[in-house]
């Protein structure tokens, strides 16, 4: 079990980040936050995936103007991004948001500065501190800035960036200290994998503020989502972040999607719906799997609520080790399935009845599970295979070819008399 680092907590409407809390999902609409019905809309469904809170942009006055609006027709809090106008974040607050967005990158005026904090102190609304290595490096006198202060983390790869992005938070923050104001959430993002991983760290080490993760600007979600996951995982796994946004060129949705399962793996949250692993098919391969997993996998999300752990496997060989600990599994054989329920073997169905049959016991475990008959992951899916050349004409037949001219090496299952 991963242990969090402790941070102070704070309040972002009727959700907590930092301190025991779960670890938030964030994400951002992508479209105008003035155009009221589809910010709405987009709320909604981000709220709907899971996010926990919903960050709009409000660049113009008509944005923060359409809030108090979009606020009376969402659920989920809601934190307005600012960026230049320090206007913007004193009209959001007026409108009702649950938590203020600003970049120490360009809103530096101090007065400008402590407005906003005075306005957020007496609504006791938290602000984020956004130093994204962006914004924050003054792009004038970057070379300047990078050669003074690279000493201070002289032997860190990134030592230049990583003490540019400190010195400004630190700087920026004694602003709130001097106006004791402590609902503080920073966050320290780059589109370099390996500088995430050090500013936080660097950061967490210094603060004990909750800790936004992000990659700024990773990119599509076909790239994006291995730049995100390598850093955001590290940290995570390390035991630092209390709130995360995966951010991708795409459709918000995956955000959380994605935001969610990395949770989900590294058991910091507790999963909702089924989990579904899969095998990933090889030459034993003896039933269209692909297909099979994409069917079981839009049927689970429709209809199986509790986080019953279901396998796909394609053959007996591997599977069973594979799969050990899945609440209900099939494996496939010769154009067959055959489906167990925490070990016990319920069915042996035709290829074209798998997935409604599957669907079926995953269902009936579920009810079970709801009336108290029957509890997730009590028994382990331990199968020997009953019989897997006989029952299912499996991909065993061709390991057991092969293997008498030699030419594998698989170490076969143990098959009961
Ligand atoms: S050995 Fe069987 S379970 Fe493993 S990948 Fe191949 S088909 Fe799937």
């Amino acid at each position: 079990m991963i242990q969090r680092r402790k941070t102070r907590q704070v309040k972002v409407g009727n959700v907590l980040i930092g301190g025991d809390a779960p670890i938030a999902v964030q994400s951002m609409t992508s479209g105008y936050t003035h155009d009221i019905d589809g910010c709405v809309r987009e709320i909604n469904k981000l709220a709907a995936a899971g996010a926990d809170i919903v960050r709009v942009a409000v660049p113009e006055k008509k944005d923060t103007l359409a809030l108090k609006e979009i606020l009376k027709q969402v659920s989920v809090p809601i934190v307005a991004d600012v960026h230049f106008h320090f206007q913007r974040a004193l009209e959001a607050v007026e409108a009702g948001v649950h938590k203020i967005r600003l970049n120490p990158g360009n809103i530096n005026d101090r007065k400008q500065v402590e407005s906003v904090i005075d306005a957020c102190k007496e609504r006791k609304l938290p602000i984020r501190v956004g130093v994204n290595e962006g914004s924050i490096v003054e792009r004038k006198d970057k070379q300047r800035r990078m050669k003074e202060l690279g000493a201070v983390f002289s032997d860190n790869r990134h030592g230049h960036l990583l003490a540019i992005m400190i010195t400004k938070l630190e700087e920026y923050l004694d602003i709130f200290y001097e106006r004791d104001f402590y609902d503080i959430v920073i966050s320290a993002k780059s589109i370099d994998p390996l500088l995430v991983i050090d500013a936080y760290t660097e950061i967490s080490k210094r603060f004990d503020h909750p800790l936004h993760l992000g990659v700024t600007h990773a990119g599509p979600k076909e790239t994006g989502t291995i730049r995100s996951v390598v850093p955001l995982g590290t940290l995570l796994a390390n035991g630092i972040g209390d709130t995360l946004r995966i951010s991708y060129a795409n459709d918000p949705i995956y955000e959380v999607q994605d935001g969610l399962e990395l949770l989900y793996v590294l058991g910091l949250r507790t999963r909702k719906g089924a989990e579904l692993i899969a095998c990933p098919t090889c030459g034993r391969i003896q039933v269209d799997l692909f297909t099979l997993v994409q069917q079981v996998n839009r049927k689970l999300k429709e209809e199986i609520t509790l986080p019953i752990k279901v396998a796909v496997m394609g053959c007996v060989v591997n599977g069973p080790g594979e799969c050990e600990g899945a609440d209900v599994a099939i494996f496939a054989g010769d154009k067959r399935g055959i489906i167990y329920v925490q070990g016990e073997k319920v069915a042996n169905v035709p290829e074209e009845q798998i997935l409604e049959a599957l669907l079926a016991e995953c269902k009936k475990f579920q009810t079970k599970v709801l009336a108290g008959q029957a509890k997730l992951g009590e028994k382990l899916v331990d199968i020997i295979p009953p019989d897997p050349i006989g029952e299912l004409g499996s991909g065993y037949a061709k390991i057991q070819a092969a293997k008498e001219t030699g030419g594998s090496t698989v170490t076969l299952p143990v098959v009961q008399a």
